[in-house]
Formats: C-alpha cells, structure tokens, sequence
C-alpha cells in the first residue's frame, strides 16, 4: 500500500497571543494564499474566531488546544468540540503534556476528546512523548505504546488523526533528540498504527515531531523518515521564524 501524506506545520500559541497578534497571523497568511504543505494555526479559544476570520480564504487553518469530551453541559470554563467547529477550527490538539501535566489528563481522558472532536469533525492532533527519567531508563517506546493505545480512539482515520510526537524534556528546552531517536520513535508510532489499523489508514496517518523546532533545526528533522511536519510551539509566534520552518517543509 503506497499512500501520499500531506505535509503539515501546525503552530501551538499555547496561553500567548491577545488581538495584538492578528496582523501577525495575517502577515503569514499573505506569505502563503496556497501553501502547498497544510499549515494550521491553534490560537488560544479566545482568539479562534477572529483568527479563523483573519486566515479565510488563504492557505492556513485554525485549530483549538483542547476540547471537553461533552457536547455542552455543565462544565464551567471548558469548550466543546462544537464550539471549536462554531469558531471556524478545523483541528485541535489533544493530549498536550502540558494539559495532561498541569490538568492531570489522563490517556482515556484525551481518548474521549478525541471521539468527541472526531464526532465533531475536527481533525484531533493526539500528543504523546516521555518524560526524561522513562527516556533514560529507556522507557520511552513502551510510554508511547501505552500512550497510543490508550489516547486514539478506533474511529480514527487517516483524514481526522495527526499523532504528534513531543518528548516533554524537548518542549521549550531548546533540547532535540539526535535524528535517529526521532527516526526510532516515528517509526515505531507507524508500526503501531498499522498493526492496529491496517496499512491503509496505518501509513496515511500523519506524524508531527514536536519540541524545540526552529527553522535552523526544521530541514534536518523533515528528512527523518516518517516525519511529516511538526507541531511548533515558540517558533509559531512570529510569523518569521514559523515562515521559515513552513519552508523547509514545502
Ligand atoms: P516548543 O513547543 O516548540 O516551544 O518547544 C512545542 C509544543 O509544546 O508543542
């Protein structure tokens, strides 16, 4: 089974960004009117509307962060996946090691936001990654089996599934892994989707690298085999530095 895979770069404001940062996001969407790689912006929910406002009609789409498994209900301050679809997102990203940190998230937690968005329409972009100490008591592909088993629902697809790999000691660090570890973990991520899913949906899922991605570091990551993006978080704030990683990916 031979599948082609769209490229993605996706752009995670994490808890930054007020109506301040709209001409930004509409210089990059000026930069790229039809990118030829899919390029997503995940904005905080506040910001989604105008942002999804401020990219129509160009090559970049809008994504939450997180979504609530409900529908709607009782559950102050959360945001369903509806409301995501309402705003004009057509992603989100689920799983985040910061929400499962910070928001004790657990795997069946993210699973049934993932149903939930997928229901929805959105594409969910589950994050997994292990931690430094599970990476040095080399853990780490048994937490991402575990994660991916327990985190992506059977509904998934090759259209509304992205598996972000984000190692939590690379976020923010500055820290990469040397090629092959990405090379190792990407590859086993795709092994796992096929022996769970079949070859068809296995191979066209797409896998982003996630952790310290900057447009210096961005081309030699692509080349690992099964990288398709990444999912940037600090280098997603100035359109510069994210028009740089959006052109080693092109
Ligand atoms: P970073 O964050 O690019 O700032 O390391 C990545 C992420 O958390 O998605």
């Amino acid at each position: 089974v031979r599948v082609m895979r769209r490229k993605l770069a996706a752009g995670n404001w994490k808890m930054n960004g007020t109506a301040a940062a709209l001409p930004e996001l509409q210089s990059l969407a000026t930069s790229y009117p039809d990118a030829s790689v899919d390029v997503l912006i995940c904005p905080p929910a506040t910001l989604l509307h105008r942002a999804a406002e401020a990219v129509k009609d160009t090559g970049i789409t809008v994504g939450g962060q997180d979504c609530h498994a409900a529908e709607s209900g009782a559950h102050t301050g959360d945001v369903s996946a509806l409301m995501l679809v309402d705003a004009g997102a057509s992603a989100v990203i689920l799983g985040h090691s910061e929400r499962r940190e910070d928001h004790g998230e657990q795997n069946e937690d993210v699973c049934a936001k993932a149903r939930s968005a997928m229901d929805a329409g959105l594409k969910a972009i589950i994050c997994v990654g292990e931690s430094l100490e599970q990476r040095e008591a080399a853990n780490t592909l048994d937490i991402i089996g575990g994660q991916m088993s327990g985190s992506i629902p059977d509904q998934s697809t090759g259209e509304n599934l992205v598996v972000a790999y984000e190692p939590i000691w690379a976020i923010g660090t500055g820290k990469v892994p040397t090629l092959d570890e990405i090379g190792e973990v990407h590859d086993f991520i795709r092994a796992r989707l096929e022996r769970r899913f079949g070859e068809g949906v296995g191979r066209s899922v797409r896998l982003l690298y996630g952790g310290s991605v900057k447009p210096g570091n961005a081309a030699e990551i692509f080349a690992v085999s099964n990288v398709d993006g990444a999912l940037v978080g600090g280098a997603s704030l100035k359109a510069k530095d994210f028009s740089g990683i959006i052109d080693a990916l092109q």
